[in-house]
């Protein structure tokens, strides 16, 4: 199981095309979640010029699970955990807008067994957490 994780994760590495690894990398770099047209945007030095590019670099990075898309906020953001390509769970700081990602695992257990008890399986989900984060509950 964990070489096979690692296998998959080099695969995908190698598989970025030159425009992807830009957007990563910009998402790696950014310190909270970036709307598509701010990537364009950002990204118009680097040779992007068509909201297509950026498009399809997005889509492809959140289905390999190195970024995901913040719903709530219509934004996106690199994956901080090694690979969770179908369930996340971030909290949301509802007064300075700070995005974090859960480590999720028992989470999953949770969820499963919810889902269990109807007699479903869980195919992939997408949780987004409203809270005080530290400094804004302290302030
Ligand atoms: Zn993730
Ligand atoms: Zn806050």
């Amino acid at each position: 199981m964990t070489s096979l994780k690692s296998y998959n994760k080099k695969e995908q590495d190698l598989n970025l095309t030159k425009n992807q690894k830009i957007v990563l990398n910009l998402l790696q770099n950014s310190s909270e979640p970036l709307k598509a047209y701010s990537i364009l945007d950002s990204l118009k030095t680097e040779g992007l010029k068509s909201p297509l590019q950026i498009y399809r670099a997005l889509d492809k990075l959140e289905k390999l699970g190195k970024i995901h898309k913040i719903e709530s906020k219509n934004s996106f953001i690199a994956c901080s955990n090694s690979n969770c390509a179908r369930n996340t769970a971030f909290t949301i700081c509802e007064s300075c807008g700070n995005v974090k990602e859960l480590k999720n695992n028992y989470l999953s257990d949770g969820v499963n067994e919810l889902v269990k008890k109807n007699k479903m399986s869980i195919t992939r989900y997408n949780l987004e957490f409203y809270v005080l984060c530290k400094n804004c509950k302290t302030n």
